[in-house]
């Protein structure tokens, strides 16, 4: 894009939404993936777009659209910039769509339990507007607070709450887009349908390369009644998966149970390391006379199979801190490069795929931990969520090393028959691995819907489909 296009541009849409200036350009290059911290933190160029669009309006974004297609010029959407896997990268012969400004709240239906929100309206600005009224989003991603509306719904997103309440797709109920050929549409529009295929998944984990979402509405809840806690220790990462299982089997739905590793546990929770256990925490919700019933009959099955109660506090603790992380110049600044890993299983192969994917990174040189933990469950598999960081003597070496792990713990997952992707979407760094969860027919399936809507490529190209 060059400097006459980007004034015809504005001239187009108006001045006072187009921004070529080095400061925003800058602030624009990349999202949370670590890779790209890294690369900026060793003084390597890191490219930026050529300028960020803030459209206020779904009509700025179709008028923007129908001016890129016109030029053949390239569009990267972004929310707010969290996401962890380059799902936002843009050269200077591209332009960004910044959503951020598209933030405005609709009515919320306390009958219906409806909210409609702008795209780029922050998670945490949107959960806090239906708390005033008693309602909850209950989609708690632990980036709720630097995270959109519109994100969560282009990276499939997952929240911590998820085992009972569901992840994104389960809560979403209609979506505006704007499509590559500049036309508005809204896809769902009742509870449930059987109306042929739900389009409102062509954009659910599309990440930017099938269209540009600019509304949501999402299906709300009550806030529960009640709330407990609960904690247990389990001999092994095999027996809690086990009693988790079982659990869930039996119909109870706890929103929380995560499942730490004796490793994590030693690094999270320090003051409750328990030999060489695993460690689960409960959070117990709704109402109260269920949550009473839920809490005991969880205790009852534990420690009939073998595991032991541990104070629940440290499920207090979980909650108060649970959204608090290292940025990743922190950890390179003492010589780590670390990433996480959200993978699931079915339960018959989850215990491979721990096993396996742990020994895997094991054998990355100056690997100095490869640990898991899982968060988010269901009747027939779970996920799990692993740690890395190598710690290498020269820092040029980090990048290599980052790869291999990430390399490693997927093909390693992928061996064991689990999914290479949980919930952080796939982006520019698991697009080589995307096969593994599509198959060759499922990306053909994926290129032709996208050679359809996207004749031209044009939106988010490198992303997500594979070269
Ligand atoms: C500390 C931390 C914790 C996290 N915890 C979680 C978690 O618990 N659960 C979870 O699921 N994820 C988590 N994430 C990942 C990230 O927050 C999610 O992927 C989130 O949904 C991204 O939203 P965003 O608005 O920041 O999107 P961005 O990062 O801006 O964009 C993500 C992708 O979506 C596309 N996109 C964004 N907005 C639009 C739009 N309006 N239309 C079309 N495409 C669009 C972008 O092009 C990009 O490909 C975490 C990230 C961090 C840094």
């Amino acid at each position: 894009m060059n400097s006459e296009q980007i004034q015809e541009l504005k001239a187009h849409i108006g001045n006072a939404i187009v921004f070529d200036d080095s400061e925003t350009l800058r602030s624009r290059r990349f999202d949370r993936w670590c890779i790209k911290h890294y690369r900026d933190w060793r003084g390597q160029n890191v490219e930026a777009p050529a300028c960020v669009v803030r459209p206020q309006c779904a009509e700025d974004v179709q008028k923007t659209v129908n001016f890129a297609r016109d030029r053949q010029i390239a569009i990267i959407p972004f929310g707010l910039g969290s996401g962890v896997c380059g799902g936002v990268e843009a050269d200077s012969s591209q332009l960004m769509l910044d959503m951020s400004d598209m933030n405005k709240m609709g009515d919320i239906n306390e009958i219906d339990l409806l909210a409609t929100f702008e795209a780029g309206t922050n998670g945490l600005v949107a959960e806090e507007a239906v708390a005033a009224k008693g309602l909850t989003i209950a989609h708690w991603p632990q980036s709720i607070g630097i995270s959109s509306v519109g994100g969560w719904v282009s990276t499939r997103a997952s929240g911590q709450f998820s085992t009972a309440y569901g992840n994104i797709e389960d809560i979403v109920y209609s979506v505006e887009v704007v499509l590559p050929n500049g036309d508005l549409v809204t896809l769902g529009k009742a509870p449930r349908a059987a109306s042929g295929p739900d389009l409102r998944h062509l954009i659910m984990g599309a990440e930017g390369t099938l269209g540009i979402i600019t509304k949501v509405t999402l299906s709300l809840r009550r806030q529960p009644e009640h709330r407990e806690t609960s904690a247990y220790y389990a001999p092994s990462m095999e027996a809690g998966f086990v009693a988790q299982r079982q659990l869930v089997q039996s119909g109870w739905q706890p929103p929380v149970m995560r499942q730490y590793d004796a490793s994590e546990v030693a690094r999270n929770f320090p003051d409750y390391v328990h030999d060489d256990s695993a460690l689960i925490l409960l959070v117990h919700e709704g109402p109260r006379s269920r949550v009473v019933a839920e809490t005991q009959a969880t205790s009852e099955l534990m420690q009939s199979l073998g595991l032991t109660p541990a104070d629940h506090k440290v499920t207090e603790k979980w909650l108060e801190n649970r959204n608090h992380v290292p940025e990743w110049t922190d950890l390179l600044k003492q010589g780590l490069i670390a990433d996480t890993i959200e993978v699931s299983a079915s339960w018959t192969k989850i215990d491979e795929v721990y096993e396996n994917v742990v020994a895997a990174l094991g054998t990355v040189p100056s690997i100095v931990n490869a640990s898991a933990h899982s968060s988010h469950v269901y009747r027939s598999g779970i996920n799990l969520y692993f740690t890395f960081a190598c710690m290498p003597e020269d820092a040029a070496d980090m990048e290599s090393l980052y790869f291999e792990c990430w390399d490693k713990a997927l093909e390693a997952t992928a061996a064991a028959g689990g999914g290479i992707a949980h919930h952080h979407g796939s982006g520019r760094l698991r697009k080589p691995y995307i096969h593994h969860d599509l198959g060759e027919g499922g990306i053909e399936i994926f290129k032709t819907v996208k050679k359809a809507l996207d004749p031209d490529g044009l939106m988010n190209p490198g992303n997500l489909m594979p070269d």
